[in-house]
């Protein structure tokens, strides 16, 4: 028990509006609850609950749907430090035992760097981005090297040893949660999986909210435009694709204030710079 890790320090004055997250609040309840709630606890009652804090999550689902930014998100909350992320792909290294030593070089920077920090009550995150790239089946018919094999063997070594790791938390995601050798699934390892989907109608209104934050309260956003009807009209876009439409959007907002179009002069009324419902609807046909 002594070396279970202290608690994490969660902002007090956190609230989940403020980390430009849209339409996931179920799915970051669901991994509070599971992977953050016993560590607002004092260490006493966990102990006596007998329980150990979660060590890793895994979050999955389709391109460009806030995998990342939710994984971001979740270090800020807990008063972590900037997260190391490392992708799956630049693991592997073409020398066989490069990769694992890879591995074994990250948590131990991982470790050496909270240890300097001397703050035992902070997370330390690793996120590893494409999981799928070095956690594939063992065994199976990846690359013919088996240095996936060994990189998982050693991931899973270390996810074991994670009691000495005090404060080391996981984070891997995955556009193909089913290419994920199922060891590294199991409870006590990347025990919390989470899909995190398309937005639905209500996700977009608040990621394109989220995405013309700064337009609105900067009085940039014309009176006409209707978020409702955009988040209607964007059925099927990731947050990703979400927020690139809103950038094109303005891009046809630009070019009115372009003096003929192409050219490096701007028009003096340039200040005045609105974005419209048209903009959008301009974009949108770009886009298809
Ligand atoms: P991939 O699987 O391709 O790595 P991902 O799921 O990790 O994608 P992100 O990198 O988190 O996706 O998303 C890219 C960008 O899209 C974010 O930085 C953000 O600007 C925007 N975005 C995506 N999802 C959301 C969301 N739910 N709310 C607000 N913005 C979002």
């Amino acid at each position: 028990q002594k070396n279970r890790p202290p608690m994490a320090i969660i902002q007090p004055d956190f609230k989940f509006e403020d980390l430009g997250i849209g339409g996931l609040d179920k799915e970051f309840s669901a991994i509070f609850r599971r992977a953050f709630a016993s560590r607002i606890f004092p260490p006493s009652i966990v102990e006596k609950l007998g329980i150990q804090h979660c060590k890793g999550i895994l979050l999955y689902g389709p391109p460009g749907t806030g995998k990342t930014l939710m994984a971001r998100q979740i270090g800020k909350m807990l008063n972590a430090r900037e997260p190391i992320i490392v992708n799956g792909p630049e693991i592997l290294n073409k020398y066989v035992g490069q990769s694992e030593e890879n591995v074994r070089k990250l948590f131990a920077e991982a470790e050496k760097e909270y240890k300097a920090r001397g703050d035992e009550s902070s997370l330390h995150i690793i996120i590893f981005d494409e999981l799928d790239a070095i956690c594939k089946q063992r065994g199976g018919k990846n690359d013919g090297t088996g240095v996936g094999d060994s990189v998982v063997n050693q991931l899973l070594a270390k996810m074991d040893g994670v009691e000495q790791l005090n404060n080391i938390l996981i984070i891997g995601m995955t556009n193909r949660k089913d290419m994920i050798d199922e060891a590294l699934l199991r409870p006590g390892r990347l025990e919390v999986h989470m899909e995190i989907s398309l937005p639905d109608q209500n996700g977009r209104v608040q990621i394109l909210k989220i995405h013309t934050a700064k337009m609105r309260d900067n009085h940039l956003l014309a009176p006409d435009v209707d978020i409702d009807e955009l988040a209607s009209l964007t059925k099927n876009f990731s947050g990703a694709e979400i927020a690139g439409f809103v950038r094109s959007a303005s891009t046809f907002a630009f070019s009115r204030h372009i003096k003929g179009g192409t050219t490096a002069t701007v028009n003096e009324d340039v200040e005045n710079i609105k974005i419209c419902q048209s903009d959008f609807l301009h974009a949108l046909e770009e886009v298809h």
